[in-house]
């Protein structure tokens, strides 16, 4: 991409880096320049032709929330498209180039997803499949080149940006959610004992002499990251560093945002059915303490423990005795609808909370452990235990087959009831008591 077009899609070109006679050893890369006593960062990208772009002018925080809020699905379901279009498997050489020349075409396309939404995203794949293309062309040629492995390529590069924010959600989740009274140490604290090499990245970084650079004047500092991966832990590691603003997961929406004060703040300012979080959140919230006595406690608690339970059931066992398996699984679900169901019953005061403790198998030992108490869900351990837990393949379209039925038929599970059942009670006020 020539500099012209970079200008029509990302806006300002700035810069010729000095000393790019050679701009073929030029290894794409985005910068991000900070000044001492300023808030505001510089992030720019630099391409293989040597140009460099002035993506933004903003906060860590705010560049951070951009890249959160990203939407992927499109892009995540087409990669998925793609990857079952083209298995690039056959026998058939000349064929198999075709497949991988119209495949090429396809990640090019697809790649206009990101055009509007992901400039950095949309920057860093372009450079890379641009740096991809002799080696695909070289595929193209030869007569022993894996194209599967071309192909592959391709599809990693398209998908980068993406499983970047997979891993940049995870972090968000340990550090920000429910964490708006905790101090920004502690919340960086939680999130490297978390994950402990989360933020441990090396990024190059050189002293850069400013304007005002005089003795005892302002200093500016430009780091280099070369993946979206990079990039952002950058960012969140320079975010730590300053106090002015932080980071806050909404409770009644669940989306991230930035206070305006210091007051503590637990509901932003987006807007959903006319009504504010701000607004709406504190009626939510009195429904949800309603909906918080003992007895829903403790079905609370039983119901992490299944699913704790079942989980580590199928990790030991599964593959290994289909039968013992499957009555495992009917047993597990058979409870989980039926106390369900007991809530239900019990939340519109048809029994009363010794009834409904009789009805989930309520033994009187359900004394929470330390996880439970802290009222984790199955999908916060998820997150804790990998940074890499994803969501979108985890519960994209998971399949079933009942086995009880007449005509057994595979069944596809909607993701978002999947998503539901795996965070259990933590979930956004709006999704637990707002209107359906
Ligand atoms: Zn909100």
């Amino acid at each position: 991409m020539q500099r012209d077009e970079w200008a029509d899609t990302l806006g300002v070109v700035f810069e010729r880096v000095a000393g790019s006679d050679t701009p073929e050893q030029i290894a794409p890369a985005f910068f991000v320049e900070t000044a001492d006593g300023d808030e505001q960062i510089v992030l720019s990208a630099r391409g293989a032709d040597g140009w460099r772009v002035q993506l933004s002018v903003c906060t860590p925080a705010e560049a951070l929330l951009r890249e959160v809020e990203i939407d992927y699905t499109r892009l995540r379901d087409e990669v998925m498209r793609l990857w079952e279009t083209y298995p690039l498997d056959g026998t058939d050489r000349a064929g198999k180039k075709e497949e991988l020349a119209r495949l090429s075409e396809e990640v090019r396309e697809t790649l206009e997803l990101l055009r509007e939404t992901d400039p950095p995203g949309y920057f860093y794949v372009t450079q890379r499949l641009e740096q991809e293309r002799s080696m695909l062309d070289a595929a193209l040629a030869s007569e022993d080149a894996d194209l599967m492995d071309a192909g592959a390529r391709l599809l990693h590069i398209l998908e980068a940006p993406a499983l970047a924010q997979v891993r940049l959600r995870n972090l968000f989740e340990v550090a920000f959610d429910g964490m708006e009274r905790a101090t920004q140490r502690e919340r960086y604290q939680l999130l490297t004992s978390t994950y402990p090499s989360a933020l441990n990245g090396y990024y190059p970084a050189r002293r850069i002499a400013g304007e005002d650079d005089v003795p005892l004047g302002a200093t500016h500092m430009e780091y280099r990251a070369e993946e979206p991966d990079d990039l952002y832990r950058l960012l969140l590691t320079l975010y730590f560093s300053q106090g002015r603003q932080r980071i806050v997961r909404c409770e009644c929406c669940f989306g991230y945002f930035i206070p305006k004060t210091s007051r503590p703040t637990i509901y932003c300012d987006r807007v959903f059915d006319g009504k504010r979080c701000k607004d709406a959140g504190a009626g939510l919230k009195y429904l949800a303490a309603l909906d918080r006595d003992a007895a829903l406690r403790i079905y609370d608690t039983l119901r992490h423990r299944r699913a704790a339970e079942y989980n580590a059931y199928m990790d030991q066992h599964s593959g290994v005795d289909a039968i013992a398996e499957r009555a495992y699984m009917d047993e597990y679900e058979a409870w989980c609808a039926s106390a369900s169901a007991a809530r239900e019953t019990y939340l519109e005061r048809e029994i009363d909370a010794a009834e409904f403790l009789r009805r989930i198998g309520y033994d009187g030992e359900a004394e929470p452990t330390a996880t439970e108490a802290q009222g984790k869900s199955e999908w916060r351990g998820r997150v804790e235990r990998s940074i890499d837990f994803d969501p979108w393949m985890e519960y994209h379209g998971m399949m079933t087959l009942d086995l009880t039925a007449e005509n057994p038929s595979w069944e596809i599970t909607p993701a978002a009831e999947q998503t539901r059942e795996a965070q259990g009670e933590h979930r956004s006020l709006r999704e637990k008591y707002g209107k359906k």
